[in-house]
């Protein structure tokens, strides 16, 4: 293949300014996908993109473009998600591409997740090309958006293409800026020995290990014997192909290709991704500069709701982690759950995604604990400890004090929403640094502030603050003192240990007070009077009683009403498989996952 009719290039932008729409009329138009085939954001394969319409994973697609010059081009395009918490994907796929077009809508403006993505394609050298998208809607300002790209990222924009994904209106402008702007990869040599970055992987049942790959040099085809070069292991390639998106199977891949591999593997522990495969007969001397690990922000343990599956839930984590490699794992014991693991997520939002996922791809049901941050405990003997579990806090007496992660925080939004704005982040113990002008319009608002309180439901509040126009990004500064306490909940008198959490004192009479409330609702009344308290200590700070249930609800039905009995029994069966007896109580998993919306 010729090298110079190659274009390798990821989309990327903040959630929602149409990254898949302007994927699905790509593959459209250069008739990749049939128009019967077709559905929206084609590239959201799992079904839990479909539902929440967002991107979750990477995606890559080989597709070929009949350019204007009379040249056919092979490009693969990789489909990348908006969200911070998945950011790893995007600085995973963008070191698989050459270039990246950089999609703003014309709507919003730029926003926090498009400065932060352009940053990381910056990183990995790519060739920017900016997009303005959603020119259909009446709303749409082109000048504003323009201005604020020059200002903000510093890319010129008078010949930037001015698009509809939604009606294809101006997308060819995209392609052609694709063939004439983003370079072909330059160092493809197929002769020179194999380097092929591992950018993605997932576990299939009948050929094992599937490695999504980038050629750098070199080819590969079937029979051939690679070696991965950070694990040191060798396996014999028994397919090869492309994603047209369907799975295709060719003979090779050559040099500047993008493509997938299997070779029978099925220990998952020697993938990694990042790592570089060469040929295991004429090995490449040195690999390709891997991925920086990402570190996970937001702890919590999962839990098989039934104990039983304890290790279809780690075969489970094995091979999601495959395809998530930011996941990280270790076993945990809880008095009250029994034996799960404690996991570590890129943020509240990639939390959910995992435990949902594991729910539904695997079948299992699980229940997850508060999520907790990393926290410093320095101890009155002078040793400090790490702690990523409530549940593992020292006897205040041995502790001298706690620091906790604060991060810089950076909100852009519009400038009438400043205000309300400032308060919130009052609210969540921030410390302002400083307010910036983008533009007449839109502001950033910078603000330290502890990690906790960002997990804690704060971007669901900026949201619902400025009616959805505010968006944010933060980054790690290092560690504070805090006056941070334990504070646990008792059922009946024993002590939850899945419910414990560290929180600020100042915070600790309310949230005690608002979580018993809360579990008061959601435990369904039991034979026996149960109260609920939550305690700092000995210190109770808030109860709450359930009170016994005084006979069978299903009495009350008419006889003849059978119909409905039967409901009623198959809804308390539905229940019942979602409860978990802590002590001599029966918790709905619901209660676990209030602690989390708690307020
Ligand atoms: P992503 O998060 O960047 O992948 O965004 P999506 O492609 O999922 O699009 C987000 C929403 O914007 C969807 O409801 C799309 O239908 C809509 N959208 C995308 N492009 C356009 C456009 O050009 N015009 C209009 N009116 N809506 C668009
Ligand atoms: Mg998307």
């Amino acid at each position: 293949m010729d090298k110079k009719r190659i274009r390798n290039f990821s989309i990327i932008a903040h959630i929602d300014h149409g990254k898949s729409t302007l994927a699905d009329r790509i593959l459209e138009m250069t008739k990749t996908v049939e128009k019967r085939e077709m559905q929206e954001q084609l590239l959201d394969s799992m079904d839990i993109e479909r539902e929440r319409g967002i991107t979750i994973k990477l995606n890559s697609v080989q597709l070929e473009y009949k350019a204007k010059d009379g040249e056919t081009y092979t490009f693969h395009l990789i489909d990348t998600p908006g969200h911070v918490d998945f950011s790893y994907e995007v600085s995973r796929s963008l070191a698989a591409c050459e270039g990246a077009i950089l999609v703003v809508d014309a709507t919003q403006g730029v926003e926090a997740q498009t400065l932060a993505n352009v940053y990381l394609a910056l990183d990995n050298d790519l060739e920017i090309i900016p997009v303005i998208n959603k020119m259909d809607l009446p709303s749409a300002d082109v000048d504003r958006t323009k201005e604020e790209i020059e200002n903000t990222i510093g890319l010129e924009t008078s010949d930037a293409p001015l698009i509809s994904a939604k009606t294809g209106l101006n997308v060819e402008d995209v392609l052609e800026a694709i063939v004439a702007k983003i370079p072909y990869p330059q160092d493809a040599d197929d002769e020179a020995p194999l380097r092929a970055l591992i950018f993605d992987s997932y576990y299939d049942k009948y050929l094992g290990v599937v490695m999504s790959i980038r050629i750098k040099q070199g080819t590969i085809k079937v029979g051939d014997k690679i070696r991965l070069m950070a694990a040191g292991v060798e396996h014999e390639v028994t397919e090869v192909g492309v994603k047209t998106p369907k799975i295709l199977k060719t003979e090779k891949l050559e040099a500047g290709e993008v493509g997938w591999i299997a070779a029978s593997i099925k220990t998952i522990k020697d993938i990694n991704v990042g790592d570089t495969i060469t040929n295991a007969l004429n090995p490449a001397k040195e690999p390709l500069p891997g991925y920086k690990k990402m570190k996970p922000m937001v702890y919590c343990g999962i839990y098989p709701m039934d104990t039983n599956k304890y290790q279809d839930f780690k075969e489970a984590l094995e091979k999601i982690e495959l395809s998530d490699s930011s996941l990280v794992y270790e076993p945990e014991t809880s008095q009250a759950l029994g034996f799960g693991f404690r996991c570590g997520f890129l943020g509240l939002l990639h939390m959910e995604v995992i435990q949902e996922r594991l729910e539904r791809e695997y079948n299992l049901a699980l229940i997850a604990t508060a999520p907790s941050v990393i926290y410093k405990v320095y101890l009155t003997d002078k040793t400090m400890i790490e702690i990523d579990n409530p549940a593992m806090m020292p006897d205040p007496q041995k502790v001298d004090h706690i620091e906790e992660p604060f991060v810089n925080v950076k909100i852009m939004t519009p400038k009438e929403y400043v205000g309300d704005l400032m308060n919130l982040c009052q609210q969540k113990l921030g410390v302002y640094k400083d307010l910036e002008y983008v533009d007449d319009q839109r502001m950033i608002l910078i603000y330290d502030m502890p990690l906790a309180e960002i997990i804690f439901d704060f971007f669901n509040k900026l949201k619902s603050i400025s009616k959805g126009y505010a968006s944010f990004e933060y980054e790690l500064i290092g560690y504070r003192e805090s006056n941070l306490v334990k504070m646990d909940i008792l059922l009946n008198g024993d002590m939850v240990d899945a419910f414990s959490m560290i929180v600020n004192k100042q915070f600790a009479y309310h949230r005690g007070a608002a979580l018993t409330k809360k579990l008061k609702e959601l435990i369904p009344r039991q034979n026996f009077e149960v109260p609920i308290q939550a305690a700092i200590g000995n210190k109770i700070l808030a109860r709450e009683t359930i009170k016994a249930y005084r006979k069978d609800v299903i009495w009350k039905l008419h006889a003849a009403d059978i119909s409905r009995k039967k409901k009623l029994f198959e809804k308390q069966k539905e229940g019942k498989k979602r409860m978990k007896e802590i002590g001599s109580v029966e918790v709905p998993q619901e209660a676990f996952i209030a602690v989390l919306k708690l307020d």
